[in-house]
């Protein structure tokens, strides 16, 4: 499966990482929303949060618990920030390897 994503995680497509563990990596979007606008993606590839079971626990609560680490570290932790999921085509998912959008307007 050829997988945009996949293949980010895997350094075969160049993408500016801001964090890596065994679970998830971080690297900011390409097409930036917001000033602050980087992608938790888990390493492991799910299409979509539907395909997230019981055995994904770890994953899922990894991304939250990176959420706010990362957001202290690009600067967006007090000022606020969003953490959006799309789920599905029809809500906007385009890339089907599930990720979680932080967005957040850094004051410069
Ligand atoms: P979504 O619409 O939720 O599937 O979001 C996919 C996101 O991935 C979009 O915000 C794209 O800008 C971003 N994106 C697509 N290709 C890349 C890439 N090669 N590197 C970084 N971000 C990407
Ligand atoms: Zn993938």
């Amino acid at each position: 499966m050829d997988c945009i994503f996949c293949n980010i995680i895997q350094g075969k497509i160049p993408a500016q990482f801001v964090y890596k563990d065994e679970h998830v990596v971080v690297f900011h979007d390409i097409h930036p929303k917001a000033r602050v606008h980087v992608l938790i993606v888990p390493i492991k590839h799910l299409d979509s949060i539907n395909a997230v079971t019981s055995a994904d626990t770890n994953i899922v609560g990894k991304m939250f618990v990176v959420a706010p680490l990362i957001a202290g570290q690009l600067g967006v932790k007090e000022s606020g920030y969003k953490l959006l999921v799309n789920v599905g085509e029809g809500a906007g998912q385009v890339v089907p390897h599930m990720h979680m959008h932080l967005l957040g307007d850094r004051k410069e």
